[in-house]
């Protein structure tokens, strides 16, 4: 018997017991174009991918007004071409030459890209992102680059058993969106913080995130 609730129920759940001020990003790696629908059909605004190409196929199908698309992946700079028509905010900013790249195609199509910076909250090595003591400087850096607008902050975490392990790094990136905050950097927009996946999400929450991306929630395990 199968008695795992549906994407519809998932969605609805989630979207009740989320504080008003939190907004839902479904994370929809390796979803199909219809769980995709499902959960846009259910209340869905936001659409995280990872990956360009499936992006573009659940856009082709579900229609690029139907949600607001995020991109929540790395992001590899031969991909920026397609990424700037597809995305509407581009979450995973780690590089200025991948920010130039955005800006350089961004110009050619005369619209401007919101994107958050990906900050690399547990300065892991192997991680893409920018190390908290270098975020100020960075988002300076950027501000040369007139078709990106940043309007927050991005951070993963590192993978841990325990998801009370990942509350310092949280608590870090919110404390890095608060001094930024504070600067008041002229056309800086200090406004989104996202963080918290389906095992972390509670906890992001109370250290300050106003965006979670979650997909196992809301989508069940991936098979
Ligand atoms: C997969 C993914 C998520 C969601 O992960 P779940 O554990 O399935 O909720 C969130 N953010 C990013 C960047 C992801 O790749």
């Amino acid at each position: 018997m199968n008695v795992s609730p549906s994407i519809e129920e998932l969605v609805h759940r989630t979207l009740a017991d989320l504080p008003t001020h939190v907004t839902l990003v479904a994370a929809a790696k390796m979803r199909s174009v219809d769980e995709v629908r499902a959960a846009v059909a259910s209340g869905v605004r936001i659409v995280g991918q990872n990956y360009v190409q499936e992006a573009q196929r659940a856009i082709a199908v579900i229609g690029r007004t139907a949600a607001a698309w995020h991109m929540i992946g790395h992001l590899q700079r031969n991909k920026v071409k397609q990424a700037v028509r597809l995305f509407d905010m581009i979450q995973t900013v780690d590089s200025f030459r991948l920010a130039e790249k955005i800006d350089q195609e961004c110009r050619k199509i005369d619209r401007t890209m919101p994107v958050l910076i990906e900050i690399n909250s547990a300065r892991e090595p192997q991680k893409s992102g920018i190390l908290p003591e270098e975020a100020v400087e960075f988002v300076r850096e950027l501000l040369s680059l007139r078709s990106v607008r940043i309007e927050g902050l991005m951070t993963v975490g590192p993978l841990v058993d325990d998801p009370e392990e990942i509350r310092p790094y949280f608590a870090e990136s919110k404390r890095l969106f608060d001094e930024l905050r504070r600067l008041a950097i002229p056309n800086v927009r200090m406004e989104i913080l996202s963080m918290g996946m389906s095992d972390s999400y509670p906890i992001a929450i109370e250290e300050g995130a106003n965006m979670v991306r979650l997909g196992t929630i809301l989508f069940g395990p991936r098979d």
